[in-house]
């Protein structure tokens, strides 16, 4: 089918006896997820060294989130590479890689409970709001943003629930009652794991209520199950109709997902992708920058290509937000600076990520370049979002292991930001002072 080359991949090595009927089934694949180490060790124990075993088995000790794996994503995983594969890194802890949390490291670190009208609806933009319909995902990334609702408790952070039918209905009416809001994004947690009729429900719900405009579904399936999109068709059909009706009624519902390296653009992800476009459906990518995954410009060049080429517009790349457990992956804001010009020109620029922080405690998306300053030595930067808040300054911090040792023994000592701020000669802002 593809003339389009594809990275190679160590596809189907754990699975070599499964017909392509099963593994191309969404359903097995759920059913043969691993979700606990016992799992991984019996599927590992003959392909990866005792050691590492034990490795991550002390990292899912250690994470905020728990662990899914499905054999599509298990496939992707070249397990003679473990320390070194971007895949593996995204989704299976190591101890040995996890490092000690910045200070300003939070469960919710972009505040969303805070900005919450009701459970599960962040209002922070006039005009937007983000719902959270599930807390479940055919994967669990170790840092995912929303590790404070998302996935099991594991023994650094016991979920909140934010995501129950209740909710849904509060929400709506919160939503109906508040008329400037025009654009709604529907995620969770995945929109892959809702059922048909409850896409049906959400959706129209939402199209019903004439000030909303704009819907953007989430789910990260296209990428590590894209076999929900070409087997589950049901579900299919539910999301193809949603789409369609928006359009008739000359309203956007449109897809957005999440890739992170160019190994993820597989085969099965072009099948996918052929069975949306055909039917006319729009799918943008937020991706997030990670340390030992696409941390280099020629990975996110060709990342952004391999998207483009299955008709994915590439829309931003994150750094990592400052959540809890995470700091491994977390990557100094010069560094997403300098990506940014790396990778600007490499090709259209309608086909090039906006490069963004998602100002820690609710300042929302802000283009890297757009701090209102930055001191690399402490590695603290600050950016304004008069739309949000017109008085306040988000800052967020760049990784300690990134930082002098005189600066990484600032950071440890109490009242570290007031006095780092106050040394550099940045008095805080009325709002934050009065915080
Ligand atoms: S798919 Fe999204 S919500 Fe789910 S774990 Fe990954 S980042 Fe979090």
């Amino acid at each position: 089918m593809s003339e389009i080359a594809y990275l190679p991949i160590k596809s189907r090595s754990l699975y070599q006896n499964v017909s392509d009927e099963d593994f191309g089934n969404h359903f097995w694949q759920d059913k043969n997820s691993v979700v606990r180490i016992q799992q991984l060790e019996a599927l590992l124990k003959d392909v990866i060294s005792p050691e590492a075993l034990e490795d991550m088995r002390g990292g899912i000790t250690k994470s905020g989130m728990s662990i899914r794996l499905n054999p599509y994503v298990l496939s992707l995983i070249d397990w003679r590479n473990v320390y070194g594969d971007p895949v593996r890194r995204q989704f299976l802890p190591m101890a040995s890689e996890l490092e000690d949390d910045h200070p300003y490291l939070a469960v919710d670190s972009l505040g969303e409970q805070h900005t919450s009208p009701v459970p599960g609806l962040v209002h922070r933009y006039p005009d937007k709001v983000l719902f959270l319909v599930t807390s479940v995902c055919p994967v669990y990334c170790q840092y995912c943003t929303r590790s404070y609702a998302v996935g099991q408790d594991t023994a650094v952070v016991q979920k909140a629930n934010v995501t129950s039918a209740q909710n849904w209905t509060a929400a709506f009416e919160y939503i109906r009652a508040n008329a400037q809001i025009e654009d709604v994004v529907v995620s969770g947690g995945d929109i892959s794991r809702l059922k048909p009729a409850n896409i049906r429900l959400l959706v129209n719900t939402l199209l019903d209520i004439p000030h909303i405009k704009r819907i953007r579904l989430a789910t990260k399936a296209i990428s590590v199950l894209p076999q929900k999109v070409t087997s589950d068709t049901e579900w299919f059909a539910a999301i193809v109709e949603v789409v369609k009706r928006g359009r008739e009624m000359f309203k956007d519902v449109c897809v957005h997902t999440h890739f992170n390296h160019p190994n993820e653009v597989t085969p099965a992800v072009e099948a996918a992708m052929r069975k949306l476009h055909a039917e006319g459906i729009y799918v943008r990518n937020q991706a997030v920058l990670l340390r030992g995954v696409n941390d280099d410009s020629r990975t996110l060049i060709a990342l952004v290509k391999a998207l483009g080429r299955v008709n994915i517009h590439p829309y931003y790349v994150y750094l990592c937000d400052m959540v809890t457990a995470t700091e491994h992956f977390r990557l100094p804001l010069a560094t997403a600076q300098r990506l940014e010009k790396e990778v600007r020109g490499a090709t259209a620029g309608f086909n090039t990520p906006l490069f963004v922080c998602d100002a820690p405690g609710g300042g929302g998306k802000r283009d890297v370049h757009s701090a209102e300053f930055y001191d690399d030595s402490y590695g603290i930067s600050g950016f304004r979002s008069p739309s949000v808040d017109p008085n306040r300054i988000y800052h967020y911090f760049d990784p300690i292991r990134a930082l002098d040792t005189v600066a990484q023994e600032a950071w440890r000592m109490p009242g570290a930001k007031e006095r780092i701020l106050a040394n550099l000669g940045f008095a805080p802002m009325a709002a934050e002072a009065a915080e």
